[in-house]
């Protein structure tokens, strides 16, 4: 069984003590993918590296909706020049829009996130979105400026928005949170979207699961989200590992070689 975390903040400070026993034991549960989205510039060059010492590590560039005030006015042409000389970056992100946080300013998020599209398109690279309060919004969006499709990760949206999204090419990530037994809105996307629609990731540190409450997230708990995902759907653990790593290598243009 071979699983890809397809969102995981491996490498900031919270893993500095840890990161290679993390590493080490996700190989031993069978997860040898890990995709690792960037969020603002001052940690690319970091991530990049990271990502060059380890096998399996998959980096992501993006300029993340709720670090706008951060940015500064050259963070997209940063953008462009960072991808010219890193040929491994494997999509664009997460980038979004973030409309729980009231306190960021809408139009701002959205002239970023547009600049941001028009590069993925225009590089032919699929996209890691960010999405709260805002997935009409995103979706409009995408019809304006279309990109080859991606990932909605952390998806909150309703089915009929999911559905949407699986037209535009994208896939919906789910982790953590579909081991907490009140999370009905998510237990009945995870329920009744198609498995090849699905991608599983950890978003650690953040979004920790049920069994692990109030700590740290890891990547290495991912076989956690795997069986409450399994469970909810009544299929196999293989069947629904088998699939999900499908979709992610098929979204994100992996090839099992390079896990
Ligand atoms: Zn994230």
């Amino acid at each position: 069984m071979q699983l890809i975390d397809s969102h995981c903040h491996i490498d900031v400070s919270e893993f500095d003590d840890d990161r290679a026993t993390i590493l080490q034991r996700c190989r031993q549960a069978g997860i040898t993918g890990l995709v690792v989205p960037g969020v603002d510039r001052e940690r690319w060059p970091g991530l990049i590296a990271l990502c060059r010492a380890e096998v399996g590590l998959h980096p992501a560039l993006g300029l993340h909706p709720i670090y706008i005030e951060q940015h500064g006015t050259g963070a997209v042409t940063w953008l462009e020049q960072q991808l010219a000389t890193t040929p491994e970056v494997i999509a664009i992100g997460e980038i979004g829009l973030d409309f729980f946080m009231t306190e960021l300013d809408r139009s701002h998020q959205q002239a970023l996130f547009e600049a941001q599209l028009t590069i993925a398109r225009d590089a032919n690279l699929p996209v890691i979105l960010h999405i709260r309060k805002a997935h009409d919004q995103v979706l409009s969006t995408l019809r304006r400026i279309p990109v080859k499709g991606g990932i909605a990760h952390a998806f909150n949206g309703s089915v009929e928005q999911a559905h949407r999204f699986i037209e535009l090419g994208f896939k919906l990530g789910f982790g953590g949170t579909l081991t907490y037994p009140g999370a009905n809105k998510i237990h009945r996307l995870a329920r009744e979207l198609p498995l090849a629609a699905i991608v599983l990731e950890s978003d650690a540190p953040d979004m920790v699961g049920a069994a692990h409450r109030g700590q740290r997230n890891s990547p290495e708990y991912l076989p956690e989200h795997l069986a409450a995902l399994a469970a909810l759907r009544d299929e196999a653990i293989t069947d629904v590992a088998r699939q999900t790593t499908r979709n992610t290598r098929q979204v994100l243009g992996l090839t099992p070689s390079e896990l």
